[in-house]
């Protein structure tokens, strides 16, 4: 592993701020929150490194869990460790706690779970230049595939791998996001699209709102090592005064959403590639073990 290639960090004291540094390094700034992901892709370099990293983490009011009239708040740099301590959504403490280890949790943050790369084994390589680095090819199909996609692929088979944004999707979440043209709110549903997501580059999430406490939550994964390792598969269900909402993690590069019956439908026409028709089972289970 290579030493971090120089660039310059800057502490965001406001939102404000942070977009204005962002809009001053037209795509060559990221956003910092823990830097779980960020510093590891900056190490292994298999992406060009940011040249400016702006760290939101000292911006007060942005790692807040508070209910409110519209619903619970969760703020961007709120932490997994404080979302397994917060007792408002227990199936986000449950997604939060089948992630990372407890030492990435109190470093990780819900933003960044949002909105860390979507990745693969091969994507993980500099060298190796496919489709999501904008490059010719997807790796996957030819290659080793076990733990890809079996459904929503289009031209990436990557999944995405943040657990506790897969429980935010089944609780139909909206997230809030501020820019250089102003604020807007994505509903979670929206908020993956095929190659990344629909932030711009001189955005930030600055909050999360869960529109209501489920009467039911759950939160079910499955994966290799069950001490630490990434899904590859798992269930979230939430029901609320509206219904019941599945949603699913490691199968797409999206989160699969909706009700119980179709995202059952949505398994029945999976698509797997050559190694992994297995995960069809596994979410087939989690879904009756779930009680979808
Ligand atoms: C060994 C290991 C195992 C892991 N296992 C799991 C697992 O099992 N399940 C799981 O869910 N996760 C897992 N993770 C991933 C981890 O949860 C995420 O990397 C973490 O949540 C990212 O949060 P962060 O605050 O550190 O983000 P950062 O690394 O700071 O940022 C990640 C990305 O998000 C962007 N970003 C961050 N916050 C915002 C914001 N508010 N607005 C806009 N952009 C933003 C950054 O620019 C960057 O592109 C694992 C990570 C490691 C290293
Ligand atoms: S699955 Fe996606 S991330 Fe992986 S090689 Fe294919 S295009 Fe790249």
């Amino acid at each position: 592993m290579k030493a971090l290639a120089a660039f310059k960090y800057y502490e965001a004291t406001t939102v404000k701020d942070a977009v204005s540094v962002l809009k001053q390094y037209p795509g060559k700034a990221k956003v910092y929150a823990g830097g779980v992901d960020m510093i590891d892709w900056m190490k292994k370099r298999y992406m060009p490194t940011p040249q400016v990293l702006v760290n939101i983490k000292k911006i007060p009011g942005l790692n807040k869990i508070e209910k409110q009239s519209d619903g619970v708040h969760i703020g961007p740099t709120v932490t997994l460790a404080q979302l397994v301590d917060d007792s408002t959504i227990p199936m986000l403490g449950e997604a939060a706690k089948k992630g990372p280890a407890p030492n990435l949790r109190t470093q990780a943050t819900v933003g960044g779970n949002l909105c860390q790369n979507v990745w693969c084994w091969y994507y993980r390589w500099p060298e190796w230049n496919c489709y999501r680095k904008g490059g010719p090819v997807c790796f996957a199909p030819p290659g080793r595939n076990a733990f890809h996609a079996i459904m929503e692929q289009k031209v990436c088979n990557a999944t995405v791998p943040g657990d506790v944004s897969v429980a935010l999707a089944a609780l139909n979440a909206s997230i809030k996001i501020e820019g250089g043209e102003g604020s807007k709110t994505v509903p979670i549903k929206d908020f993956f699209i095929v190659l990344g997501t629909v932030l711009k580059p001189d955005e930030i999430v600055t909050d999360i709102v869960v529109p209501e406490v489920p009467s039911k939550g759950v939160f079910l994964k499955s994966r290799t090592r069950s001490a630490i390792d990434f899904a590859t598969a798992s269930v979230a269900l939430a029901t609320t005064s509206k219904g019941t909402t599945v949603a699913l993690g490691g199968v797409a590069p999206i989160i699969p959403t909706g009700t119980p019956d179709e995202m059952k439908a949505a398994v029945d026409k999976a698509t797997p590639l050559s190694e992994n028709k297995y995960k069809i089972s596994v979410v087939k289970s989690l879904l009756k073990q779930a009680g979808a």
